[in-house]
């Protein structure tokens, strides 16, 4: 069965397109039942009704003709109860509806699964058969399985299709909304430029060109270096290998002549398809011929053709233009299957209004620096078919998490207007530099910011933070090759220091692991959030460690505001072995001449051992700050990262209040001061509550620095209390959310708040 199972899948996946993948279904699933029938009817969400969208054993005629309403039939009642039923007559059943035309009076036996995606319901699967009897136990479980497995891939054909429409100009569908969630605030809208890692077959777009000689000509050009090359490391092995495994290399030759790949490549290049996409869509092709064939030795060769492929995509992207001589249009969306920081490099910021990234949250490192630099951004729309939306427009409303390709005109105006608003609510801010963070009764909340580029220095300036609370050290050494020396980093971090001096500057020793990866240090680990993680790298290549932390010191020499912070502790032995460390440093560097000072050393909080033991922490360090983002994750046992999970991250979750209240009290039993470096300071709400808990400073993004400072003036220190205590007992998250917003209405700080959004 599982065999089954799995090549149905696979067949259903290769299918083009909503039909082929529903008439995939019923022929094969009827097959593997032996029943007369099997049946997709899908919701159809605007008119509510179940439509007939494919059959197998009824009148084939009522495809898209035959219909329920939401209550009609035994298959509405399917879809109401959201779970199996499975009938020995269905005539007999009291919701039993017949369909002229159908032909279904034929059959008995019937069993219907609700198809759910993401919890939400798409259609339901049946399977009839003229005896009257009850389907087993393992039949049943046998479509449940399949319907669970097939929903994300009718999710995803039906959003496709719906595209394919749009693209090919068939019927333009417009306002196409897809769900991901928020990375940044705010609203963009232009076109779509799609990037892809190099030589990611999958995730190369299609693009339609209009001078094809010349993209036959490179086509040719990097056919003929993959020959070269397939020939190359042929006669390398010459002599390692045997005749018959000399021979695999004659086939990819052949492979690759004119009336095999390279003949069907060119026709595709010859309908409009730019050589990256042709190349794309015809290894697609072979690869699925090959991987739905019985033999395994056949079925190998799909490896083969893919490797081809690859290949010969390298040549073309080579060949291609670089990044930087791409002409971005004005108002791009850059959308990516999973964006890096790196990308975010890669586009001129004058020409960026937006982000869009398939996978990743709104707590993954993109989204967190698109927060710095103030980039509307939606994160985690896992069902954007994204290699079609090339060039298409698009409206990214990073407030929701949503995003609209082919918006329509009045759908358009609504979002113009929302950022019109933005614009007015963002110019009143900008008065507010030089005033202080200070409560309407008096209570002063020193405001720091997040940084990590360089450019972050600059705009925190401008918006008047008053020190940085957290640098990311891992930014700089993740967009390079290889670890920066000693001299090279120094260099970096004396920008930040000189920029903020006299102001104190926190940079964190090296949080790499997790969902931060250096490309010269890969780690591979089943769970990498729970594994080799910032202070648990460092400590283990002390070599690596102390290189950073002397040209830390180094770069601070003569100002004197550099605060070092650790990350992802979990028990006091690192803390003291990190000093240790630290204190090594500094002794070689004043041996060495340097004038050097004692740098302040801190603590993260980030994970639920390190909230326990809070005081011990403080008793050994010079301050605490708080990582929110991880603290939530590990506390909610949450990946930050999986837009499955995204929305049980919850920031208002009591445990969240309760961890942080704690922390706040800990600390400063032991008179040491207490900071928040996690994105929930950035939220005018949320760095309502942290003052209120006791919290020293607030660190957050640039972008967000002067609406939380125009809440803190904006409200009393009692207020904020009174807020806090009701607050704190209460159970819903969705609650607290809905208070904090009243709250901030009340206050007539209501423009600090989401717009409201046109559903
Ligand atoms: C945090 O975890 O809250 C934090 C500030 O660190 P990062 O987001 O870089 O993991
Ligand atoms: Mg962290």
């Amino acid at each position: 069965m599982l065999e089954t199972l799995r090549k149905i899948v696979q067949e259903v996946n290769a299918a083009p397109d909503l039909e082929s993948v529903l008439d995939v279904i019923v022929r094969r699933v009827q097959r593997a039942m032996r029943t007369d029938v099997c049946s997709v009817y899908l919701l159809d969400q605007e008119r509510e009704r179940y439509v007939l969208m494919a059959t197998q054993g009824l009148n084939k005629k009522s495809v898209g003709q035959a219909s329920l309403s939401l209550d009609e039939g035994v298959v509405g009642h399917v879809g109401q109860r959201a779970e199996p039923i499975n009938l020995e007559d269905a005539a007999t059943h009291s919701s039993y509806t017949y369909i002229k035309g159908t032909g279904e009076h034929k059959f008995h036996a019937f069993l219907g699964v609700p198809i759910i995606h993401h919890r939400s319901l798409l259609g339901v699967l049946v399977i009839q058969q003229k005896a009257i009897r009850k389907f087993d136990e393992a039949e049943e479980a046998f479509m449940v399985t399949m319907s669970a497995q097939l929903a994300g891939v009718i999710a995803h054909a039906e959003a496709t299709g719906s595209l394919t429409q749009v693209a090919g100009q068939e019927k333009s569908e417009s306002d196409r909304k897809f769900e991901g969630v928020s990375g940044c605030i705010g609203v963009a809208i232009g076109p779509a430029v799609v990037m892809t890692p190099l030589a990611d077959l999958d995730g190369v777009p299609e693009r339609k060109i209009d001078d094809i000689k010349a993209e036959i000509t490179k086509f040719k050009q990097a056919l003929a270096q993959v020959r070269r090359d397939i020939k190359k490391v042929g006669r390398s092995l010459a002599k390692r290998l045997r005749s018959e495994e000399r021979e695999l290399f004659d086939v990819y030759i052949r492979m690759l002549d004119d009336n095999a790949l390279a003949g069907e490549i060119i026709a595709r290049i010859k309908e409009g398809q730019w050589a990256q996409g042709a190349l794309k869509l015809v290894i697609g092709e072979h690869v699925k011929q090959f991987s739905l064939m019985d033999d395994p030795y056949l079925r190998e060769r799909a490896t083969d053709i893919k490797d081809l492929g690859r290949r010969m995509l390298t040549c073309l992207q080579e060949s291609g233009p670089a990044l930087s001589e791409i002409v971005f249009p004005e108002n791009t969306i850059l959308v990516a299957d999973e964006l890096t920081p790196a990308m975010l490099g890669e586009v001129p910021t004058e020409k960026l209004v937006g982000l869009l990234s398939v996978n990743g949250s709104g707590n993954s490192h993109a989204a967190i620096l698109a927060r710095s630099m103030g980039i509307p951004t939606v994160m985690g729309a896992v069902d954007l078919p994204y290699t079609r939306i090339e060039g298409l427009p698009v409206i990214l409303d990073g407030y929701s998490g949503r995003v609209f390709v082919n918006p329509s005109d009045d759908l358009e105006q609504c979002y113009r207007d929302i950022i019109r608003e933005e614009n007015e609510v963002n110019a009143g801010l900008e008065g507010l530099k030089e005033l202080p963070a200070e409560t309407t009764d008096g209570y002063r909340m020193p405001l720091w910011v997040n940084t990590g580029l360089v450019t972050d220095v600059a705009r925190s300036l401008d918006r008047g933070a008053e020190g940085i609370g957290l640098y990311r050290t891992e930014i700089p050494f993740m967009i390079r090759d290889f670890f920066p020396s000693e001299y090279d980093q120094m260099e970096t971090y004396r920008r930040q220091l000189e920029a903020f001096a006299p102001r104190p500057v926190t940079m964190r020793t090296l949080d790499i692991g997790g969902d931060k990866p250096l490309p010269y240090f890969p780690i591979q680990e089943d769970n990498p959030f729970l594994g080799w993680r910032g202070i648990r790298v460092t400590l283990d290549h002390p070599e690596i460690f102390l290189v950073q932390i002397r040209a830390m010191l180094r770069a601070a020499e003569g100002l004197d505001n550099l605060r070092i912070m650790l990350p992802m502790v979990t028990n006091v032995q690192e803390v003291e072995e990190s000093k240790k460390l630290i204190n090594q440093a500094v002794d070689e560097l004043r041996e060495e001449g340097h004038v050097v000072n004692q740098p302040l050393i801190g603590v993260m909080i980030e994970v639920p051992a390190a909230v326990y033991q809070v005081r011990r922490f403080a008793r050994r360090v010079d301050f605490i700050s708080v990582g929110s983002n991880d603290l939530t994750q590990y506390l909610l046992a949450v990946d930050r990262n999986n837009p499955r999970v995204a929305g049980l991250y919850v920031s208002y979750h009591p445990a969240v209040l309760k961890a942080l209240q704690f922390i706040a009290r800990e600390a400063h039993k032991e008179n040491v001061s207490v900071s928040i470096c996690g994105e929930m300071a950035a939220d005018p709400g949320g760095a309502i509550l942290l003052m209120a808990m006791g919290y020293d400073v607030l660190s957050m993004n640039a972008t967000n620095l002067p609406k939380v400072k125009y809440a803190i003036r904006g409200v009393s220190f009692e207020r904020a209390k009174d807020l806090l205590d009701r607050i704190i007992v209460m159970d819903d998250p969705d609650k607290i959310h809905m208070m904090l917003r009243k709250t901030l209405k009340d206050l007539g700080l209501g423009q600090l708040t989401r717009p409201t959004i046109p559903d």
